[in-house]
């Protein structure tokens, strides 16, 4: 059989931090970033006897969550403790949430494959407290725990089996955090741990039932994902076509190598003895309280996708494009707002911001430049203070240092050339040491032009003002 006759079928469980300013059980700062334990008390480092108390910002922002992804937002519901041991969890054991998560049953809507909307099923989403982390020492040997970590809140969105290749994970990953980013609970930055997944991935021969699926635990990174299902699927059916079975287990996908390692420790054959947390109450919602958190669920991309094509006569792809993200949204209406040129604002955004940003690996949220300098840039060229092809230059700089567009093309001396016999001088110039231009010109050759003007722009490093250039060539070659 060839790989054609085989479906794939993955299953993911997100975990997003949430952006509360206070930890899931006791008053510390959730912050990232700060001196190991810094921000950590008796409660988050486990102490006998120290007791947690659930901070409520948290369920609201999972019931926020549930709402955004259409799910049944439960008004019973518990904590539960998950046993287990390991150096990073003093407790032993994680509190979390068993039978009775906070929100059931939702979806997310994305594309298939082949363009056509689908419904990615969400099983439930419930809440729980982060680990801390072990820092490895590498001069001494040995590992220093860092519990700044511990308590920080989760919600993990665990997604019904329906993905069935490696872009629709990507496209439900990207949908889902740019979801917790338009409803602000969480600011998803994958490089700091945010936002990470476990990748369960399976296959089987089409119309049998699923198979046995292995599990990728804690991915960030969008690109390594993508690649280890396609790796996962093609191992998965070599293993299958060979005759041998797959069994269910944690592996470990190695970025460098391009592969999966299997792990040394089976998790999956963990008992977790779940039983209800003791020190904590059940959480018991009223129908006015979700209500309320509805009514103040902030407009989500598709709202502001109809806006940008109704309102500002953008095409579906492009409003499809900028809502993708929040932080390419608010950008896009910021610098919009400012400089009133949306649409040029957008064809910045889709082309050569994205285009860096994927060189460089980053995600839309680590653009280093501020609205006010887009808006500047698209105001210099609309002035015709600049040529668009200088307008690349700044954007590199932007990139590399951002600050005032004005000032950087000050400073690099990159103003526009405007000045009419500073145009002419160059046309002449360029003419004088090009004269088969101008006899293939004569003959009809139209293409010459372009070749002229080409010239002129690399004599005058791109500043001349390519509309006078064009008319003062216009002009001499039909003298
Ligand atoms: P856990 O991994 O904690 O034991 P579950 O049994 O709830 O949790 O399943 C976790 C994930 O595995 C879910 O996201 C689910 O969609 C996915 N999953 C279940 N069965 C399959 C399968 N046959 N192939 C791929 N993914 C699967
Ligand atoms: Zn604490
Ligand atoms: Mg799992």
């Amino acid at each position: 059989m060839s790989s054609e006759d085989y479906e794939l079928v993955v299953g993911l469980e997100v975990h997003a931090e949430l952006s509360t300013k206070t930890k899931i059980f006791c008053s510390c700062e959730s912050s990232y970033g700060e001196e190991p334990n810094t921000n950590i008390c008796p409660v988050c480092t486990g102490m006998p006897g120290a007791l947690p108390v659930l901070n409520e910002k948290v369920v609201e922002y999972a019931v926020k969550a549930g709402l955004a992804t259409n799910c049944t937002i439960s008004k019973d519901s518990k904590n539960d403790r998950k046993n287990y041991f390991y150096p990073d969890t003093p407790r032993a054991y994680q509190i979390s949430q068993f039978d009775k998560p906070l929100c059931e049953h939702g979806y997310i809507e994305i594309e298939d494959d082949n363009g056509n909307p689908k419904k990615i099923r969400i099983l439930r989403i419930h809440i729980e407290d982060d680990a801390g982390k072990l820092n490895h020492n590498e001069f001494t040997g040995g590992s220093l725990v860092d519990l700044n970590r511990a308590g920080v809140p989760l919600i993990e969105i665990v997604s019904e089996p329906d993905i069935r290749s490696s872009k629709e994970a990507d496209r439900y990953l990207k949908k889902l955090k740019s979801i917790l980013q338009y409803i602000d609970v969480s600011d998803c930055k994958m490089q700091e741990g945010s936002l990470r997944a476990d990748v369960n991935v399976s296959v089987h021969k089409r119309k049998e039932p699923f198979g046995t699926r292995c599990e990728m635990k804690n991915m960030n990174s969008f690109k390594s994902i993508q690649r280890a299902i396609d790796y996962e699927k093609d191992r998965q059916i070599y293993e299958v076509e060979h005759g041998n079975t797959i069994t269910q287990e944690s592996l470990r996908w190695d970025d460098l190598d391009g592969r999966t390692y299997q792990m040394r420790d089976k998790e999956d054959a963990q008992d977790y003895r779940y039983f209800p947390e003791p020190d904590l109450v059940a959480i018991r919602l009223s129908d006015e309280y979700i209500e309320k958190i509805k009514e103040e669920l902030p407009e989500m991309p598709e709202s502001r996708k109809e806006r940008y094509m109704k309102e500002l006569g953008l095409s579906e792809k492009d409003a499809n494009f900028l809502t993708s993200s929040k932080a390419y949204s608010d950008m896009f209406e910021k610098a919009g707002e400012i400089c009133k040129n949306y649409k040029a604002v957008c064809n910045w955004l889709n082309s050569d911001i994205a285009r860096i940003l994927n060189e460089k690996e980053l995600e839309p949220e680590q653009i280093p430049f501020s609205a006010e300098h887009l808006a500047g840039l698209v105001t210099l060229i609309d002035k015709g203070t600049i040529s668009s092809s200088i307008g690349k230059k700044v954007l590199d700089e932007l990139f590399e240092n951002p600050r005032n567009p004005e000032k950087i093309i000050e400073e690099k001396g990159w103003i526009q050339i405007s000045d009419e016999s500073a145009i002419k001088e160059v046309v002449l110039k360029v003419l004088e040491s090009n004269p088969q231009s101008i006899i293939d010109f004569k003959a009809g050759k139209d293409r010459a032009l372009g070749f002229l003007v080409g010239q002129a722009m690399k004599e005058t490093k791109g500043k001349a003002n390519p509309k006078m250039l064009n008319e003062m060539f216009l002009e001499e070659l039909k003298k």
